[in-house]
């Protein structure tokens, strides 16, 4: 492709944009930026790109520039927006950052190993790059944490293979891409008002699977993924491959007496099971992290990673900090940070995986319900502690499915407010319980984001031991 002097529009001045306009710019491309926003550090982001010759337009993200040849959108731009519809209208392509990416790679570049999935992702991803270090390839895990797939593309450093975290936007705003493999590790309802509905939220997590040349894994215990795998069009000889907390069938990575198997890249599948680690290699071993790690160790398989380094990588592996961090043990009780646990489906898993649990809950719902997620850990509640704005949805929900569960509803959005709700937590809790972070809600009622949250509770719980010490 020759970009000298095609006039592309950048979409959003942000953490995919100003990378895209520098490296277009840097093509020879005539690069304009438009964004809705006008504030003090977009005028100082501005003026360093028009350094560059990239001109910027501030306040103004709805209409098309004359003359655009290409739009490249940052992935959370929603579909519906008039400069999308304008572009539409004008025959003009819009790629998002991970076309642009793609469409930028050299020739022998290195092939991809895509996760996407409503939750897991990050988790994944590292732990596949961890796994694929291990085994002495040269990798990264790009996408949202890390290497920007656009700066693992076109930048200097060369790779093998890539461990790509994939989200739904990115998918949707990226027809080209073929992974050499792809998983998807869940489905549950999220972004919804941005995808328009939940069929249109799995197609785009289902473009992962196009054109795969070796594997298309899904989880089995979520038919849906196994759907979109069968709805793929992938090349000759790619295969589908399950991964399962039971025991494996033919074709599927899954767990035999505390032993993650893998019963797909063997000689005779029929007959075989190769060991790949224990249960105990995986930080921390509770269940929905056992997935994560088999769905990892399936995409590095397919690749042709020896077992071994199956085992070495996931021991190497650290999780982030606000996934199921332990903080600490306080008069027999353990307090385990989930922050990240934003929505329901992910504090549903966390959820799963303690018993009894005084859980801290509660924030901004984004639009959820949570009759099930109460529904489902009802019997595994000690206590509950609400706290946040949209708490009343959580109350009436314990309400109808676990009225006997004590519940402390905090009346407090304020930044105090985790301090009070750990104190209240410890007060419900009992030894051998696990007071439980995982509020199923995002934090921006109360703080600047989750890792923000998560401090504040651990902050808390310092303090509370400190009184035990
Ligand atoms: P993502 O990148 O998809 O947001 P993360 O790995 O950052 O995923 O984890 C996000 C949240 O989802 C965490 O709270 C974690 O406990 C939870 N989680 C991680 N893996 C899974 C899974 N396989 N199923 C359900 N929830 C999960």
């Amino acid at each position: 492709m020759n970009w000298q002097g095609k006039r592309v529009t950048v979409a959003g001045l942000g953490v995919s944009g100003i990378p895209a306009a520098r490296v277009l710019r840097g093509l020879g491309a005539e690069v304009t930026v438009v964004d809705d926003g006008d504030d003090e550090r977009a005028r100082a982001q501005a003026a360093e790109l028009e350094k560059l010759g990239v001109t910027v337009r501030l306040g103004d993200g709805a209409s098309l520039p004359e003359g655009t040849e290409l739009v490249v959108t940052a992935p959370g731009w929603k579909p519906d927006k008039p400069l999308f519809l304008a572009a539409a209208a004008a025959g003009v392509e819009i790629w998002g950052d991970v076309e642009l990416a793609w469409r930028l790679r050299g020739p022998g570049a290195a092939p991809w190993l895509a996760v996407t999935g409503t939750n897991g992702k990050t988790t994944t991803v590292r732990m596949l790059a961890s796994i694929l270090a291990a085994a002495g390839l040269r990798t990264a895990a790009v996408g949202n944490i890390g290497v920007s797939l656009l700066d693992a593309v076109t930048g200097e450093e060369t790779y093998d293979v890539l461990a790509v975290e994939l989200s739904s936007y990115q998918l949707h705003w990226a027809p080209s891409p073929r992974a050499h493999s792809g998983a998807v590790l869940n489905l549950a309802p999220d972004h919804l008002d941005w995808h328009g509905s939940m069929a249109a939220y799995a197609a785009d997590k289902g473009r992962i699977y196009e054109g795969n040349s070796v594997a298309c894994v899904y989880n089995v215990a979520d038919p849906a993924t196994e759907d979109l795998v069968r709805a793929a069009d992938v090349e000759e000889g790619c295969r589908a491959i399950g991964f399962t907390l039971g025991t494996p069938g033919p074709s599927q990575l899954g767990v035999v007496d505390g032993i993650l198997v893998d019963r797909a890249f063997v000689e005779n599948r029929r007959e075989q099971a190769q060991e790949l680690a224990h249960v105990s290699d995986v930080d921390p071993p509770v269940p929905h992290n056992i997935a994560n790690a088999l769905a990892a160790a399936a995409l590095a398989r397919a690749y042709g990673v020896e077992p071994a380094a199956v085992r070495d990588g996931l021991r190497a592996f650290r999780p982030d900090p606000h996934r199921i961090e332990r903080v600490a043990d306080v008069a027999g009780v353990t307090y385990i940070d989930d922050s990240k646990a934003t929505n329901t489906h992910a504090a549903e898993a966390s959820l799963a995986a303690y018993d009894p649990i005084v859980w801290i809950a509660g924030g901004l719902a984004k639009g959820a319900t949570f009759d099930e997620l109460v529904g489902t850990s009802a019997k595994r509640l000690r206590g509950v502690v609400l706290i946040g704005k949209d708490r009343a949805l959580i109350r009436e929900a314990l309400a109808r499915h676990a009225p006997e569960v004590p519940v402390v509803d905090l009346d407090r959005t304020d930044t105090g407010a985790m301090s009070a709700a750990v104190r209240e937590a410890a007060r419900l809790a009992q030894p051998g319980d696990t007071v439980l972070m995982a509020p199923a809600c995002a934090s921006m009622d109360m703080f600047v984001n989750y890792n923000k949250r998560g401090e504040a509770f651990a902050d808390a719980v310092h303090a509370l031991a400190a009184e035990h010490a």
